[in-house]
């Protein structure tokens, strides 16, 4: 993959990194990364331990590439991306549809293109459980944090609700906890859409949303509920779930003006192949 990041150190013979000198690795809750242990004490054969290299044009020097190792692992560490995900690569997306493959296309380009001082067009994924949304959105995470080298973090939409219900039970209002939301580079909203959809919800996520839109801050995000126009329902029903008749679509969670400002910041890309073509 271009842009992958390696450490000067690491050995490509090792079995646990394959050269890149940063290990991942299911944590308690979350995927937890680390300096791979073929690293070690070995002295950078780049810039023999003195953290700088000579600049490619010859004037001056600039930082050694082993010195933004540890950053690279902070901003995984940051990242809160669950455990269950700690092995979701781009590299290890199973390919068992054929339907899926225009999207991983777009998936691959968007991280190739990710300009890390630029503004970027988030992504949304839709498609029905079991797809594998949320595997590929961790896989973009991890590869911004570990390769591009910006902060990132993945936030399940229904926890965060009821983080923040509980941070205004205890009064302390909603700010303080969407600010690190709206802070880091590119923010990963798991399962958009899902929740009891009470007003009060609706408003947290209005916030969120209008705050990372007037940051021109990147949003990718995975959910069940499609595109589309309003189908006037809020609730799914979940006895008939494919039933045509019945269908919500994803502005009917979010509401209008969420959902409008989502389709100005992003890009909908399907996963699940023929059940969600048929609808357009
Ligand atoms: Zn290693
Ligand atoms: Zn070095």
């Amino acid at each position: 993959m271009k842009r992958a990041y390696r450490h000067p150190s690491a050995s490509d013979r090792c079995p646990v990194c394959r050269g890149k000198g940063i290990e991942v690795h299911p944590g308690q809750v979350y995927a937890e990364a680390a300096l791979c242990q073929c690293v070690g004490d070995a002295v950078c054969p780049l810039c023999a331990g003195t953290g700088y290299v000579e600049a490619p044009d010859g004037r001056g020097v600039r930082h050694c590439t082993c010195q933004s190792a540890s950053r690279r692992v902070r901003l995984f560490n940051e990242a809160l991306i669950p455990s269950r995900h700690a092995t979701s690569t781009l590299g290890s997306y199973r390919h068992d549809d054929e339907e899926n493959l225009p999207t991983f296309g777009r998936v691959m380009q968007w991280t190739r293109d990710y300009a890390p001082k630029g503004e970027n067009r988030g992504l949304v994924l839709f498609g029905k459980v079991g797809r594998g949304k949320t595997h590929l959105m961790a896989a973009m995470l991890q590869h911004l944090a570990l390769d591009v080298g910006v902060s990132v973090r993945f936030v399940e939409f229904s926890h965060l609700l009821s983080d923040l219900k509980g941070s205004f039970d205890r009064k302390s209002g909603s700010s303080d906890l969407l600010e690190p939301l709206v802070r880091v580079r590119v923010l990963g909203i798991d399962e958009l859409g899902k929740g009891r959809n009470t007003e009060w919800e609706g408003t947290v996520l209005d916030e969120l949303i209008s705050r990372r839109y007037n940051a021109a801050a990147t949003v990718l995000a995975t959910t069940n509920y499609p595109p589309g126009r309003p189908a006037g329902r809020r609730t799914p029903n979940l006895a008939a779930p494919d039933d045509p008749e019945f269908r919500v679509n994803l502005v009917d969670r979010v509401g209008d003006r969420v959902y409008s400002r989502l389709r100005q910041m992003c890009d909908f890309a399907p996963l699940g192949g023929r059940d969600w073509r048929e609808m357009r």
